[in-house]
């Protein structure tokens, strides 16, 4: 598998599996959605009936017969129910007064039945046929053929009177039993609506997320793809740093073997196999210090470290090499001690690579100034020089691995191209800031911003 394949394929999977649980996730708030809209509007339906079958019981238990037929007395209290086995009277102005809140009759209708469960009168306009009996529970759904649905609660309904008697007929002194009817198409219509709303809606948010999976996949593989190709970059890179000093060698080394050498001429071929191993090892010294950084970026065995030291230090390390360049290396530190908390040795070889640098490209009789002081609380370490400076367009660039401006000229001077890489590390390890002012022609000016700790 390619590389191109590989980023795909792991794309593919990241996307999928995204997709996936944000469809799971949606499924499970959708159902919770639907049954938490459905069991609301259910359980307002049931207690709109119950208070209403209450409103109904409590008004009309004082005015029911204890004994005898109930008939007669029924007949005045509900005018207009069909009382059972007699004509009906279709009045329903009276029944809306009665049954109050239920005045919808086609949504609602009543049955009256005695403590025998045997029925006794209903409303008129009954949606459908039904027995005669009461059924034992007191919530029921009746299912018509049609579809239309209907839910009907049973109350028990006590006389008026059988709170005070002792001797009762029947037990628990009921009276008999009201029923409740109500019809549940506006709700059977409400939860399909929902319904519909949820199936069109769902592939919809599915495919919606499908397509920002697939977007966000990508950005997020983006990154590692960008470090990848680095990472391909960084390892041709190395290879055709190793290329070069090795080919010398062994072009040195076959030289000798070949060739009836004087003595004097085989000093010369044995300094260049010197000064190509020594390149060589730079480079995988360097190499290994980026590694190490770049893995290690824990701060644990940071101890303070005195800036003043260090710059003087430096300073006077690099005199000799300025002077032998006829460069005019000067030094200012601030007379306070400046103090940071830093691995020493690493901070030791960032301003070393700045120093090395500035003395390096810069022509003989330029000026050097390596600067320490404070500013808002932060320690500044400025190097600056009269050098050939630095495009603007490069200037961002030199940071990065092996970048060198003018390549065959700096290969020249012996640099590895990691320098400053090396360094950018160190200052991130220390969070610290490298910054890099130049003017062409001018010189260039490298800061480092770092913590000022004191003590
Ligand atoms: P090298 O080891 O080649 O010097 P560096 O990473 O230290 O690599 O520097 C990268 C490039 O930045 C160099 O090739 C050089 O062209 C440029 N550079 C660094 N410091 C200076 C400076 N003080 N003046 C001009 N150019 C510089």
């Amino acid at each position: 598998m390619n590389t191109r394949q590989l980023f795909r394929s792991s794309r593919i999977h990241l996307a999928f599996w995204y997709a996936s649980v944000m469809a799971f996730i949606l499924s499970l708030l959708s159902i919770g959605v639907y049954r938490s809209l459905v069991e609301s509007k259910w359980w307002a339906i049931k207690q709109e009936m119950e208070s209403i079958a209450g409103i109904l019981h409590d008004s009309l238990e004082p005015m029911l017969p204890t004994s005898g037929n109930p008939t007669q007395v029924l007949k005045a209290i509900f005018p207009e129910l069909c009382l059972v086995n007699q004509p009906c009277n279709n009045n329903p102005s009276l029944i809306q007064r009665h049954t109050i809140g239920i005045s919808d009759r086609s949504t609602y209708y009543l049955r009256l039945f005695d403590h025998h469960q045997n029925l006794l009168a209903f409303s008129p306009h009954q949606p459908f046929q039904q027995s005669s009996r009461l059924e034992s529970s007191s919530w029921q759904i009746v299912n018509l053929p049609n579809g239309i649905r209907y839910l009907q609660f049973s109350i028990m309904l006590h006389s008026g009177n059988s709170h005070n008697q002792t001797n009762h007929s029947h037990d628990d002194s009921s009276w008999g039993y009201l029923q409740i009817g109500r019809n549940l198409q506006v709700f059977d219509t409400e939860v399909k609506q929902i319904q519909f709303i949820l199936v069109i809606g769902f592939p919809i948010a599915l495919t919606l997320v499908a397509i920002s999976s697939w977007g966000l996949s990508g950005l997020a593989m983006q990154p590692i793809y960008q470090s990848y190709q680095q990472q391909q970059q960084f390892t041709a890179n190395v290879a055709h740093e190793l290329k070069t000093p090795l080919a010398s060698l062994l072009a040195t080394v076959e030289a000798v073997n070949r060739v009836e050498n004087s003595q004097e001429n085989i000093q010369t071929l044995l300094n260049t196999v010197e000064r190509q191993g020594r390149r060589l090892s730079n480079l995988i010294t360097d190499l290994l210090l980026l590694t190490s950084l770049e893995q290690n970026s824990s701060q644990k065995q940071f101890q303070p470290c005195c800036l003043n030291d260090l710059i003087n230090d430096l300073t006077e390390e690099f005199l000799e090499l300025a002077v032998s360049k006829n460069i005019d290396l000067t030094c200012d530190v601030c007379d306070e001690e400046i103090y940071t908390l830093g691995n020493e040795s690493e901070l030791y070889r960032l301003v070393a690579n700045l120093i090395a640098n500035a003395i390096q490209y810069i022509p003989s009789g330029g000026k050097v100034n390596v600067s320490l002081n404070t500013e808002h609380k932060k320690a500044m370490i400025k190097v600056q020089d009269t050098g050939i400076g630095i495009p603007p367009e490069q200037q961002k660039r030199i940071f990065e691995r092996f970048y060198r401006v003018n390549c065959d000229r700096a290969r020249k001077t012996g640099g590895t191209g990691l320098g400053l890489a090396i360094a950018k590390a160190i200052a991130q390890k220390h969070q610290a800031y490298l910054t890099v002012e130049s003017i062409v022609g001018e010189g260039s000016v490298f800061t480092l911003e770092m913590l000022n700790q004191r003590l």
